[in-house]
């Protein structure tokens, strides 16, 4: 049997047995891979040493096991994202939650790339982001995912009538409504009032590069980022880890 090769990065391990690691992966081609090295633990192996969070790791493994446990027999360091293990353990925290997040719309069966793209480079600019707020950063982060995974907010119209949302003064951000509403539609229970300003800024973290996340102008960002979470709460999961 040939094994696989592929490039992918690790998000959670987990002890298995006397010696074993179980490491679950997310890989280029966006599934979720859940990978067994054997004796990982024992003092004469390197693979613990390797095994890495914030990098890309090519694994290597073979297509047989149980319940889609795959037996790994190697890793490689491809991509270090080195200064995220050298920061704080808090932005650590935060950066692994945004992933294990996003690891909630993939599956073991399906694909989506550009799910990992987005969590790539979020990752390697991360030196770049310092500055730019973080509640606008894990706004911006889970907006790229939903979208790429079917789950577009309705950002620049009014959700429920379809009208250009610049034309009301008062509007709303409704996650049961699919996004933003305007003044003359009605406005369900979830509803948070809101302003045009709001749905510029969402199109904004949806459309830019993170990089460019530092232009942003945005009075509340911690306003917004509720938004997206309120909406990813009620189309995702509620255990969304904030
Ligand atoms: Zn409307």
């Amino acid at each position: 049997m040939l094994p696989v090769k592929i490039n992918g990065i690790l998000f959670r391990k987990i002890r298995f047995q006397e010696s074993s690691l179980i490491v679950n992966a997310i890989t280029e081609n966006g599934t979720l891979r859940s990978l067994l090295f054997k004796g990982a633990l024992r003092r004469s192996s390197k693979l613990s040493n390797e095994l890495l969070p914030f990098a890309v790791l090519k694994f290597t493994y073979y297509h047989k096991g149980s319940k889609n446990i795959y037996i790994a027999s190697q890793v490689e360091l491809v991509e270090d994202f080195e200064f995220i293990r050298e920061s704080g353990y808090y932005v650590q925290v935060e950066i692994a939650k945004l992933v294990k997040n996003a690891t909630q719309l993939l599956t073991s069966d399906s694909e989506n790339p550009k799910v990992y793209s987005v969590i790539v480079e979020m990752l390697r600019k991360w030196r770049e982001l310092e500055n730019v707020n973080l509640h606008l950063l894990k706004a911006g982060f889970m907006l790229k995912i939903l979208t790429f995974s079917g789950f577009r907010p309705t950002i620049s119209t009014c959700a429920n009538c379809g009208e250009s949302i610049s034309e009301s003064k008062q509007i709303f951000f409704s996650p049961s409504a699919g996004g933003f509403v305007c003044d003359a539609c009605p406005t369900p229970s979830d509803s948070f009032s809101s302003n045009f300003k709001d749905s510029l800024v969402m199109g904004k973290l949806l459309s830019q590069s993170f990089d460019r996340y530092i232009e942003i102008v945005v009075r509340n960002p911690k306003r917004i980022n509720e938004f997206v979470e309120r909406f990813w709460m009620y189309h995702v999961s509620e255990k969304f880890d904030v």
